[in-house]
């Protein structure tokens, strides 16, 4: 057991003083991750600042039309919640996608986003991995990687983002809210998380001393035509082998504006607007939609073990596209919420 310093931030300030003072602090929310992190001597922070009890719970409209997400809101209170259900029901599908009920009831906002990869030997300190310990190899690289990266890969790194909440978000243009010493600033969801390059163990562009305060969701809803669609091992609490988060506005059989956004293919919510303009003023068959996920994976590439994943995507995107198109119930999970 290493030992660490626990303290309780009594606002969004002190949580901001008590990180700038110590660089090896870190904060904790519903603990979901860290913990289990720091159980295996993965994270070892030397001072835990606890945010859990600061009121950024709240799910608020903006003036703008859009949503305001509190990064303490729990990922299961978010899912059900009215003006989630009804008008982003493509989050509530994400977020039910994800871990167990218990653990939702758990996670925050904020910490799903920070959430860290599953690769193996990420967890397993007795390898060799660049994002656990910087410069000393990728052990996935030539080794176990059936649930690695096919997309934005690196020689440092071929890890997955494992969120399924962030693939909605990434689809739907949300922004991430964040304050640090120097002040507030919004970050696209397109440039929340990073790509390895050679620094794979940066996983966001968010500040060691900034804390997440919310994620807002613009105006522009896909409530009727949308789809997450999650392929995993076994049909509930695991991470996704492929995920897509499908959405479009249709004109008659025309397709007006389509998102797409894959999960378990890369270091982030992979996303590339030629797939989506592909799609803009053409009708919705399955020869476009197809069209569309030939742009969206070009690049793709297999490391061994995962090599099926380019495949599996390619006829995961043209399916959720049907879907969304067809503006079909999505998944038994999502029935409880429309
Ligand atoms: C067994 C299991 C299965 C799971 N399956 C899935 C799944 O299928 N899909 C999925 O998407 N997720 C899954 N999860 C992950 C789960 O969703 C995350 O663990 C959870 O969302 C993390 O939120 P938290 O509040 O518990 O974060 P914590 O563990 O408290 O924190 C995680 C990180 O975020 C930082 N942090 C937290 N809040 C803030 C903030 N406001 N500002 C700045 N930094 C912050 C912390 O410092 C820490 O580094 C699973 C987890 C487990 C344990
Ligand atoms: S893929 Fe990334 S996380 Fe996995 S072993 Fe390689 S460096 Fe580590």
């Amino acid at each position: 057991m290493i030992n660490f310093e626990y303290s309780r931030a009594t606002d969004v300030a002190d949580a901001i003083r008590q990180l700038a003072a110590d660089p090896s602090a870190k904060l904790i929310a519903g603990g979901t991750n860290l913990i289990d992190l720091m159980k295996i001597d993965v994270e070892q922070p030397r001072h835990v600042i606890d945010i859990s009890r600061l009121p950024l719970t709240n799910v608020e409209e903006t003036q703008d039309g859009g949503l305001k997400i509190g990064a303490l809101v729990p990922n299961s209170d978010l899912a059900y919640h009215p003006l989630i259900a009804e008008r982003y029901p493509l989050v509530s599908s994400a977020i039910l996608a994800g871990a167990s009920q218990q653990l939702r009831n758990k996670a925050s906002t904020g910490g799903n986003l920070l959430q860290r990869t599953r690769c193996f030997y990420f967890y397993d300190t007795a390898t060799p991995c660049n994002k656990r310990t910087p410069g000393s190899g990728c052990s996935a690289i030539g080794g176990a990687n059936r649930i690695n990266a096919i997309l934005g890969t690196s020689e440092a790194c071929i890890a997955t983002h494992p969120s399924d909440f962030c693939v909605a978000l990434a689809a739907l243009n949300a922004s991430v809210n964040v304050v640090g010493p120097s002040g507030g600033r919004a970050i696209s969801f397109a440039d929340f998380h990073r790509l390895p390059g050679n620094t794979p163990h940066i996983d966001t562009n968010l500040k060691r001393d900034e804390i997440i305060t919310d994620v807002e969701l613009p105006a522009d809803v896909f409530g009727s035509n949308y789809t997450y669609l999650k392929i995993r091992d076994r049909l509930s609490y695991a991470f996704a082998l492929v995920s897509v988060a499908a959405a479009l506005n249709l004109e008659g059989d025309s397709i007006s504006e389509a998102r797409i956004a894959l999960g378990g293919v890369a270091h982030k919510p992979w996303r590339k607007p030629e797939a989506e303009s592909a799609l803009t003023g053409k009708a919705a068959t399955e020869s476009n939609f197809m069209t569309a996920a030939d742009v969206l994976l070009e690049g793709a590439k297999g490391y061994g073990h995962n090599d099926f994943k380019v495949g599996l995507a390619r006829r995961a995107i043209g399916r959720a596209l049907a879907q969304a198109a067809r503006g079909t119930p999505q998944s038994q999970s999502d029935k409880k919420v429309r």
